[in-house]
């Protein structure tokens, strides 16, 4: 094990990207919650599954025993345009914080959508074309995972119909265009296309919109256009699945040149990417042969995993998804209005969820206001503009680091950097203008939002 030599960068070659997911369920000796039919509140069958998503994607996110799951060609294809991704060491980083820890960075922000959702949207758009499909419909609100999608369908010739949240839509323009550029249509949401956005109109004109609103009309749009299908960027297990090439990829990259991982963090939203990279990782742990520390790190002002309930809930504001037991602060729950920091969903993906409740993982909040300075702190040292969701990791792994010079222990810090923030802008004005607050919700606050949890029998 030779520690000398590590370079800036450590890249695979294309033979050694893998060749099949890993699916962190079959390891786990008590699994997560099955999802349950809305309507019955029994567990969700294959075929009802498959009325909501692809049939294979239904399969995967059945799939509880299968550790690997093929990674068919044409998506690896795909894969090979953009990935591998690189895993960073983040010297210039190390050197400034006068830490003895080593970091690392998997870095997933090298394509057009600037994220890792396109790991997950070539996969959705693979299984759709497959499967005989038009097209599919998604809301966005940043734009990230919208454009991920527009990329992947236009590559697979299927028809994307966007619905985004109108504010966003009037004040992302590039975002609206990069997904006119890659084919997409893109409609400002309420909208007069669908029945929910003409009664919204009607009762709110000049409104606007809402996630959720966009949500109601994408679904409702799906349900409206024989072959299509509503599809979801995040939360899933089918997408934690796919994520995991994240993991798979950075294990890899760190066995090259034997090195151990010791603490793994990683921003959680709906918490596909943290669950993709540290599959692999805890899969390890889970069968006794090795042991890691994970930090799942969310934003103080939409905390589901460390002040949230774990209870069955929706998936979606639009109530069409089956119910996933997860940690939640309730599908209505919306963050403050002054939070500028992404990663504002509900829930929490079901398995990690389970592996949270097992105390086989840590969580943590943090407060925007030091997200951004860890976020422009990381751009001026390292280069990088980060995402305001990955600044999340950023900042607990800065900390992480400044521990170690306390204690002067050597730890290896790995951490995923998600994705760039080229379309944050308006978040980083207000940074460095100094006008962003923070907002921290009260008990009452949260008691309120979790009393809308679906009560079950
Ligand atoms: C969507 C997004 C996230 C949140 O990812 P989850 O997998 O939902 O936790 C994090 N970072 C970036 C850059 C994103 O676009």
């Amino acid at each position: 094990m030779k520690h000398q030599n590590i370079p800036y960068k450590i890249y695979l070659t294309e033979d050694e990207m893998p060749k099949a997911w890993y699916n962190l369920r079959a390891d786990m000796q008590k699994k997560p919650e099955p999802m349950l039919n809305p309507e019955t509140h029994q567990p969700a069958t294959l075929d009802e599954l498959s009325a909501v998503f692809c049939r294979e994607l239904a399969e995967q996110e059945l799939n509880t025993t299968d550790a690997f799951i093929e990674i068919p060609e044409e998506i690896r294809n795909f894969y090979k345009m953009y990935r591998p991704a690189p895993l960073v060491r983040a010297y210039c980083l190390e050197k400034k914080l006068g830490t003895p820890a080593h970091i690392y960075y998997k870095f997933e922000g090298n394509n057009t959508s600037g994220s890792h959702k396109l790991n997950s949207a070539i996969a959705q758009a693979y299984y759709a074309k497959k499967q005989g499909l038009k097209g599919v419909t998604t809301e966005t609100g940043a734009g990230q995972w919208g454009t991920a999608l527009s990329m992947a369908c236009s590559y697979f010739d299927l028809d994307c119909k966007v619905f985004m949240v109108k504010v966003s839509y009037e004040q992302k323009p590039f975002r609206r265009e990069v997904m006119r550029t890659y084919g997409a249509s893109v409609t400002p949401s309420p909208s007069e296309s669908t029945a929910v956005g003409r009664k919204i109109l009607a009762e709110h004109p000049g409104t606007g919109g809402s996630l959720g609103c966009a949500v109601s009309e994408a679904v409702e749009c799906a349900g409206a256009n024989e072959g299509y299908r509503y599809v979801l960027g995040s939360v899933l297990n089918q997408v934690m699945l796919h994520q995991s090439v994240i993991g798979l990829e950075t294990k890899a990259a760190l066995d090259k040149y034997g090195i151990k991982a010791d603490v793994i963090i990683g921003c959680a939203g709906g918490g596909s990417n943290l669950g993709g990279l540290i599959a692999p990782f805890m899969g390890e742990k889970l069968r006794g042969e090795a042991d890691y520390r994970f930090i799942a790190v969310e934003p103080a002002s939409c905390p589901s995993l460390t002040r949230g309930a774990y209870a069955y809930d929706y998936c979606d504001t639009g109530m069409i998804c089956p119910l996933s037991k997860m940690y939640t602060l309730g599908c209505d729950y919306i963050p403050a209005p002054n939070h500028a920091g992404g990663l504002r969903y509900h829930g929490m993906n079901s398995t990690l969820s389970e592996l949270y409740d097992q105390k086989l993982m840590e969580a943590v909040s943090v407060k925007q206001t030091e997200v951004f300075q860890a976020a422009v702190d990381f751009a001026r040292i390292e280069g990088i503009l980060p995402a305001p969701e990955s600044s999340h990791a950023i900042c607990v792994a800065i900390k992480e680091a400044m521990k170690c010079k306390e204690t002067g222990e050597t730890k290896n810090i790995v951490f995923g950097l998600t994705g760039t923030g080229y379309f944050d802008m308006v978040a980083y004005e207000k940074h460095n203008s100094g006008t962003l607050t923070d907002y921290v919700p009260t008990d009452e606050e949260i008691a309120k939002a979790l009393e809308k949890l679906p009560k079950l029998g």
